[in-house]
């Protein structure tokens, strides 16, 4: 899609165009706590700002920008312990190639097993669900109830069963979120080609749009 936009932008406007990609299951992903949905999803923007970054190399007076307008889920690549049978160091694992390989062996997003499992899901058709679109994990039994009885995971994890799928996924590889929401954690903006220094530093998020006015109006 980016690089049918840009051919078709490029061809209709030899003065300068202005392209807005967006790979929105980010955000999705996050307010789901949906790691494997997450890591697709910045797979898919990784080849966007690669085709963006051809057509710079082809039009040098082009400058990419890859940014997030706010960070969602509260993620933390982290820790967890194996099992409940001591608190030692020595029963925990890190986040590492493993747990990443275990994410990229989930073959459904949360979004639509919540919406295949329905209001009120059986077990059979909850653990049937699990074994075939989530090889190697485990739901608890904590974890189990809740979605059969229609839980929610807390009070800022609203998004029932996708949620609580997200913290049976987070006990065996270590990535937990913090909350279903948005969050207030400041997000890096990456910049390419003529005018990126304007995007350097700490900058308030509104700064983003008037440096971006800027670049327009000296045109
Ligand atoms: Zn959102």
């Amino acid at each position: 899609m980016t690089a049918a936009a840009l051919k078709a932008l490029s061809q209709a406007n030899p003065n300068g165009f202005v392209l807005f990609v967006e790979s929105e299951n980010t955000d999705t992903a996050g307010h789901a706590n949906d790691a494997a949905s997450l890591m697709h999803s910045l797979w898919a923007i990784d080849d966007a700002v690669k085709v963006a970054l051809d057509y710079q190399r082809g039009s040098p007076d082009t400058l990419v920008i890859v940014a997030g307008d706010h960070e969602t889920g509260g993620l933390s690549a982290t820790y967890a312990q194996k099992d409940l049978s001591s608190m030692s160091s020595s029963n925990r694992f890190y986040t590492g190639d493993a747990q990443l390989r275990m994410l990229g062996g989930i073959t459904m997003s949360f979004k639509t097993a919540a919406g295949k499992l329905g209001k009120k899901p059986s077990g059979d058709a909850l653990d049937a669900l699990v074994a075939k679109h989530f090889p190697g994990f485990k739901l608890d039994p904590d974890l189990r109830e809740m979605i059969l009885t229609q839980k929610t995971l807390e009070r800022n994890h609203t998004y029932a069963v996708q949620n609580i799928l997200g913290r049976m996924v987070a006990r065996q590889t270590g990535f937990y979120w913090g909350t279903g929401g948005h969050t207030g954690e400041p997000v890096l903006v990456g910049t390419a080609g003529p005018g990126a220094d304007l995007f350097r530093g700490y900058q308030d998020n509104t700064d983003f749009g008037k440096n971006l006015h800027r670049l327009i109006e000296a045109r």
